[in-house]
This record gives C-alpha cells, sequence and structure tokens, in this order.
C-alpha cells in the first residue's frame, strides 16, 4: 500500500533523521521533498501545497531548529498534518434507524457491489445485525445476478424485482419487506455508469431523496487518484453523501485519493476495500494509515486482527498443551489457520513497523502456507500427536501423499523440533506471562 509515497516520504525525511542540527535551508528542502512526494502520489496541488506550509508554520512556531531531537519533531508534524488531513479522527457508521438504510453511490466498476456484499458481511459478522442487500440495477442483469452471488456466498438475502424498472419503487419495497421481516439494515446498492452522467445522477438523486437514508456512502476506485476526487466532488454536489468508500487499496495505489478526498469534499472515508474477498473491508483509521504511509507499520491493527482470530480460552488451552508436551501437528495446522484468518500475508507484513519497506520486493505469497498443510494432511493422527514415529517410510509416504519432497518433510519435522523445543523453553519464565499477554 502506497509503497512509492512511503519510499519518498523516508527519503525526503532522512536527511532530517540523521542530523543533530538542522538548518532553516534544510527545512525548507525537506519540505520541498515532501511536497514532491505528495504531487508524486497524485494528490492535489493546492492541498500539497497546503499541507506543507502548515508543516512548515508549525515547525518555525515549535522552534524545531532548537529542539533535542528536531529530525524526529518534524516526522511527527508530518505525521500529524496526514493524520489530519485524511480526516484527524475515525469516522463510524451511523447505524440509528429501524431499519437502517445504507444507500450506495459511485462509478460502475469502483467496487460498488463487490462493498455492498463486504459490508453486508461486515454488519452481520461484528456487529451482529441482520442485513438486506438490494439490487436497483434496472439496466445490467448481471449486475442483479453479482449481487445474489455475494449475497449466496455470506448468507445475507438478497432483495430484486428483475421486471421493475423503477428504482425508486425497487428501494421503497425492500424496505418495506425488510420491516415485515425483521431485518434492520438495508444496503441498497444502486446502477452506476462508466463516467459521470445526468440520467444516472438524476435517479440516484431521486432515489436519495425517496428513501431518506441514514447513510449515503460514495464508493471510489482509489487506483483512479485525482479522478476519484473529481468524481467525488460531482457526486458531494447531488448527493451530499455522508462518507466515502475506498476500494482497491491492495493494488499498486498511489495514494492521492487517500490523502486529498477528506480535504476536497469535506467528507470522511469510513471504510476501506483491500480486496476481492468479502473480508477484505477495513474501518478507515487516519491516524494509522498515516503511520502506514511513513513506514511505521500499523501494529494497532495487527493486534486487533489478532484479538478477533485467538481468543483466551483457546491460547490457554494451547498453553497446556505445550506444559504437556502435548503441542502436535495439528495444534501447527489450527495455528495456521488462524493466521490465514487474518488477512493476506502481505497485508499483514504490511503492518510490521520497518517491515514493509525491507520487504518491498518480496514476493509474499498467500500459498507459502500451502506445502506445510499438504504435509500435514498426509500425516496420520499417530504421527501427529507423536512426530518421533515418523521415520524414514514413513517420510516416503509423507512426501508422496502430499506431492513434497522427502527433503521438505524433513525440513518441516526439524521446524516443528525446534518450535516445541523453544516453546517449552519459554514455558519456563517470563515466557508465561508472554503466552498470556498474547492470550489477552
Ligand atoms: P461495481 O460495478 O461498482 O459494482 O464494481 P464491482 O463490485 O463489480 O467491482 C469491480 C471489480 O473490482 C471486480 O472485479 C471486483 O472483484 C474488484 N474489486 C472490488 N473491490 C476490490 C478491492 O478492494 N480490491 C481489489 N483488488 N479488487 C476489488
Amino acid at each position: 500500500m502506497f509503497d512509492n509515497l512511503s519510499d519518498k516520504l523516508d527519503k525526503a525525511l532522512h536527511v532530517l533523521k540523521g542530523h543533530g542540527s538542522i538548518t532553516e535551508v534544510n527545512v525548507a528542502e525537506t519540505l520541498k521533498e515532501v511536497r514532491r512526494a505528495l504531487l508524486d502520489a497524485d494528490v492535489n496541488f493546492k492541498t500539497a501545497k497546503e499541507f506543507t506550509n502548515t508543516v512548515k508554520e508549525k515547525a518555525l512556531g515549535q522552534n524545531v531548529l532548537t529542539t533535542l531531537q528536531p529530525g524526529q519533531l518534524m516526522v511527527k508534524l508530518v505525521k500529524d498534518e496526514l493524520t489530519e488531513l485524511m480526516g484527524g479522527e475515525t469516522a463510524g457508521i451511523n447505524l440509528s434507524g429501524t431499519p437502517t438504510v445504507i444507500l450506495m453511490s459511485g462509478l460502475q466498476g469502483s467496487g460498488k457491489t463487490t462493498f455492498s456484499g463486504k459490508l453486508a458481511n461486515y454488519l452481520k459478522t461484528k456487529k451482529a445485525k441482520k442485513p438486506l442487500l438490494v439490487a436497483c440495477d434496472i439496466y445490467r442483469p448481471a449486475a442483479i445476478n453479482q449481487l445474489h452471488v455475494v449475497g449466496d456466498q455470506i448468507g445475507v438475502e438478497v432483495y430484486s424485482e428483475p421486471e421493475n424498472k423503477n428504482p425508486v419503487q425497487i428501494a421503497q419495497n425492500a424496505i418495506a419487506h425488510a420491516k415485515q421481516n425483521g431485518f434492520n439494515v438495508v444496503i441498497v446498492d444502486t446502477a452506476g455508469r462508466l463516467a459521470i452522467d445526468e440520467a444516472m445522477m438524476a435517479e440516484i438523486a431521486n432515489v436519495h431523496k425517496a428513501i431518506n437514508p441514514q447513510e449515503t456512502l460514495f464508493v471510489v476506485d482509489a487506483m483512479t487518484g485525482q479522478d476519484a476526487v473529481n468524481t467525488a466532488k460531482t457526486f458531494n454536489e447531488r448527493l451530499n453523501f455522508d462518507g466515502v468508500v475506498l476500494t482497491k487499496l491492495d493494488g499498486d495505489t498511489r495514494g492521492g485519493a487517500a490523502i486529498s478526498i477528506k480535504s476536497v469534499v469535506d467528507k470522511p472515508i469510513k471504510f476501506i476495500g483491500t480486496g476481492e474477498k468479502m473480508d477484505a473491508i477495513d474501518v478507515f483509521h487516519p491516524a494509522r494509515m498515516a503511520d502506514r504511509i511513513l513506514g511505521m507499520g500499523d501494529v494497532v491493527s495487527l493486534v486487533e486482527r489478532a484479538q478477533e482470530q485467538f481468543d483466551e480460552e483457546d491460547a490457554r488451552k494451547l498453553q497446556k498443551k505445550i506444559a504437556k508436551n502435548q503441542f502436535g501437528f495439528d495444534d501447527f495446522l489450527n495455528q495456521i489457520q488462524q493466521v490465514k484468518k487474518m488477512g493476506s500475508m502481505k497485508d499483514l507484513v504490511g503492518m510490521i513497523p520497518g517491515a514493509g519497506k525491507a520487504l518491498k520486493d518480496v514476493d509474499i505469497d498467500d500459498d507459502a502456507f500451502k506445502g506445510i498443510e499438504a504435509i500435514i494432511h498426509s500425516m496420520t493422527p499417530t504421527e501427529r500427536t507423536q512426530p518421533s514415529v515418523i521415520n524414514g517410510s514413513r517420510k516416503k509416504r509423507i512426501a508422496s501423499g502430499s506431492g513434497t519432497s522427502v527433503q521438505q518433510v524433513n525440513q518441516l519435522l526439524k521446524q516443528f523440533d525446534q518450535m516445541s523445543k523453544m516453546m517449552k523453553m519459554m514455558q519456563g519464565g517470563g515466557g508465561r506471562k508472554m503466552m498470556q499477554a498474547m492470550g489477552k
């Protein structure tokens, strides 16, 4: 995410970080570089200029030049300003109303339908809501089908009227259906066009007026940079939407949209989409995003994701097993599965401070565990609980069963052995506290 921008900002600030004493010329040069980095990332020109001016003023106001660690103070100023630029506080979603009505808007291809599904899934699994998805695209039957496919995937009902050509009526009927059937959130997916078009605008404005939603979200593809910002402006003038959803942040996005959209339309980014799967949705936190852009990682999100996957009871059970020397390959497999649920490897690595930058060019793929999983799946229950029984002929069988080599099997056995020993050692003193802390 935003690799290029991170790189350039890092280089710009690098000079200051290393210097004991900093001159006014240094600061000015650094800010010039920062501005260039922002412009390269497709940040709006006015926004970039204002940004560096504000940082400069603050730096002068706080006498950066005479502080003990001027470089660090400058980094902090840049970080704070970046956070502010992206909205400052985390903006929540308004779930009032019975039912809560959420209207999705945006151009075709922005990821609106995919996001409608992700949001329904998020509200269902994380907020214990009963959502209803509504297909209001009356032009493309494929769009209605797509929403049905998404709904099936996440177990959420989809309301559609393929014969009805009146989107206002469909949306109103859907809300009535929701009230009668106990749905407490209605997510209305509307028709998009490839470009801004008056008929589309009029149509969505009509739907908006008729259903008076609690939340109108504007979905935009982050890859489109400045275009994204311009489209947002047009939609906002017509709909006065409540928040922005930035999709495709997992791609090679330059970051301009994320950074400029708030200052241009004065509406917060509420969610981000980071992949095609239904769980690739995150609440947008400006401060955490600023940390990531500046290569400081995002430990808070990483820990939150871990907490969602690992519960305390499981951690305690695991601890007991380790103490009794009963940690086996099934437990190992279980751990791998939980880590995988936390998100894509590349995404997780990006959250570790410094790691994103260090491993920027390394191809981290999500199939990294596949070989290990295949080997474990080829083991018998006894082999999984007592790896010591795995002799030469068993190794051969496991290798051929899993499509790997004896060498790979050996490697895994060795790693597992080392890991077991380490776990046992950690049980001794400080390790226990560490495990407890991790389980919390
Ligand atoms: P719509 O026309 O606005 O409804 O857009 P779709 O939901 O059909 O999405 C268009 C394409 O973008 C599809 O191929 C989606 O799988 C893909 N897509 C949507 N959101 C994301 C995302 O966050 N990341 C990635 N990589 N692809 C996405």
